[in-house]
């Protein structure tokens, strides 16, 4: 066979080619409804090509973007990735220091940023010296004047309307996320042109994501957050029309785009389908278009999945995964024979992880490394490999704990796998909260802790929360004889940390449970409290979110 490479120019060709015609609607940064297709948006990505190398990208370079799902966004995917550079996403929730840190430690060049987050530039472009230039992504009249910001549109403007993709080898590396992982340090996860392929190749399938030209698809998950678990360049490859929701993410905003635009499939985290469902209950509306739901980077809780399918008739997907794996490792997808199961028995299934994609092998391992029986009881490390999982941490060849020989990372998630190949989640190794989506370091806010000096010793666990699934609460051993108000505790550490971080409550004990080595066992710790209910109220004055 011919040994061609798979690279994701080829992806935009082939739409462009092909799917011509077929739409992309984005719900603009400016507001109105932008209307384009592949086509076109080919043509724009040629004239982005251009502008790129004029602006003196070379290969390899790393180009950041600060950006909302829109269709400047995707061209922006495929100009860097087309000529060889590595397209880096940045998640704008990250506090200035955090952003910092990553432009860094990526040493991106140029930074492509939505108006929304202009304010940012202020803290951003002084602290990253390698920053060459920054382009707004609309055009002049929108932009603040700042002699120092290019205008999407006039850059593109000045190049010509085809550019010819250069070929290269498919393990070049495409593009670039950062996770906050185990430790609250931000690392790098590289992409390449051949894993990107191979994994939109895996969840364009009928039982994962069943894209084609039949569908239209609204990925609420941010283009920031694994790529949209890969969406626009599966999208790209199978003609499926793409709604694009720009910044407003709000119950109604969605549901309106959803109704709008006649979109047959979502993909999201639970908090944003938690947001959609109170909007729809509260106003009394139904889905005219819709038929199924992705639902990942959470447990998809019971109750979700159930409104949306006996309430709405929406079928709910569940999905896992992780930056490190591109990100899809399992979907749960019922076979023929369970869907004639009753209700609840279905339900439990759906509320596991699923099972693997074809490409990705999964296995669980005890605290030894040997690896477990697949029986649906007995839990473990949860470890996974194939084409689209990182073999290591950019920058940080050779130093991780998570990787292992033949290719096995561990994902720092603990679970169990049944005889029929489903993975269920039971609890995590990783000591991290994720709270809507987005991570909160644990042991950065125990550090914090831990320097008041009424505190002996702090430990931090998520527990469950009704909107962000879960929040960080602090548990407290106070020094002898000290005295402390959780509003004070709670203040001293939300000052130094992002807004979301903020933690709801504090906990105060006379003893935190300690493993063999010594460290805080954060599993005896979310046992010893796992029927505690946060405060109605969180008990520092701030929002929770
Ligand atoms: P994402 O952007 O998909 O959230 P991250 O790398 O930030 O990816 O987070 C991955 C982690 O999120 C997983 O290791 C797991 O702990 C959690 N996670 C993702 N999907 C699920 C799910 N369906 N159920 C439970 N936990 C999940």
């Amino acid at each position: 066979m011919h040994d061609s490479p798979l690279l994701i120019s080829s992806l935009i060709r082939h739409a462009a080619r092909v799917f011509g015609d077929q739409e992309l609607v984005t719900r603009s940064v400016e507001g109105p409804i932008h209307r384009t297709n592949y086509r076109e948006l080919h043509v724009r990505a040629q004239q982005l090509a251009g502008a790129l190398i004029a602006l003196g990208v070379q290969p390899g370079d790393r180009v950041a973007t600060l950006a909302w799902n829109t269709s400047r966004h995707v061209e922006v995917y495929f100009a860097v990735s087309g000529i060889g550079a590595v397209c880096h996403t940045l998640n704008p929730r990250l506090a200035p220091e955090q952003l910092c840190y990553i432009l860094n430690h990526a040493g991106d060049v140029l930074l492509f940023v939505d108006l929304s987050f202009v304010p940012h530039l202020a803290r951003l472009g002084p602290n990253c010296p390698a920053l060459r230039k920054v382009i707004v992504l609309s055009d002049r009249a929108h932009l603040p004047a700042d002699p120092d910001l290019l205008a999407y549109e006039d850059l593109l403007a000045e190049h010509p309307q085809s550019f010819a993709w250069p070929s290269f080898d498919e393990n070049t590396a495409s593009s670039l996320c950062y996770t906050s992982g185990t430790t609250g340090e931000p690392k790098g996860v590289l992409y390449s042109h051949r894993s990107t392929l191979l994994h939109s190749f895996a969840i364009a399938l009928p039982d994962l994501f069943n894209l084609g030209e039949h569908e239209t698809v609204l990925p609420v998950v941010p283009m920031f957050h694994v790529n949209a678990w890969g969406i626009p360049y599966a999208a790209a490859m199978t003609g499926t029309r793409l709604v694009l929701p720009g910044p407003k993410l709000d119950g109604e905003s969605v549901y309106q785009l959803l109704e709008d635009e006649r979109v047959t499939m979502t993909a999201g985290v639970p908090t944003v389908w938690m947001m959609l469902l109170n909007y729809m209950q509260q106003h009394g509306k139904r889905f005219s278009t819709l038929k199924r739901v992705i639902v990942g980077g959470s447990a998809a809780p019971e109750a979700m999945i159930r409104t949306f399918q006996d309430q709405y008739g929406v079928e709910l997907r569940h999905a896992w995964g992780m930056t490190e794996t591109s990100p899809l490792g399992t979907f749960c997808s019922l076979t023929p024979a369970m869907k004639q199961w009753p209700t609840d028995e279905q339900v439990a299934v759906q509320r596991k992880q699923g099972r693997p994609a074809f490409g990705v092998e999964l296995r669980i391992v005890d605290d030894a490394g040997t690896v477990l029986p697949e029986t649906g009881e007995v839990s473990g490390d949860l470890q996974i490999r194939g084409p689209w999982v990182c073999s290591a941490y950019y920058k940080q060849e050779g130093e991780s704990p998570t990787h292992h020989p033949q290719g096995w990372f561990s994902t720092g998630d603990v679970a169990t796998l049944d005889p029929a190949g489903f993975m269920q989640i039971t609890d995590r190794s990783k000591d991290v909260i994720k709270s809507g989506g987005e991570w909160i370091s644990s042991i950065t806010l125990e550090n914090l802790a831990m320097g008041h000096p009424a505190v002996a010793e702090a430990a931090v666990i998520g527990v469950a929360h009704p909107r962000w699934f879960e929040r960080p609460l602090l548990v407290i051993v106070l020094r002898p004889g000290a005295e402390l108000e959780p509003t004070e505790l709670i203040d001293h550490v939300a000052a130094q940390v992002p807004r979301w971080w903020r933690p709801d409550a504090v906990v105060f004990v006379d003893a935190l449970p300690h493993t063999a080595t010594g460290k805080v066992s954060k599993l005896l710790l979310r046992q010893q409290l796992k029927d505690y209910k946060l405060p109605d109220e969180p008990q520092g004055t701030g929002d929770a979110a």
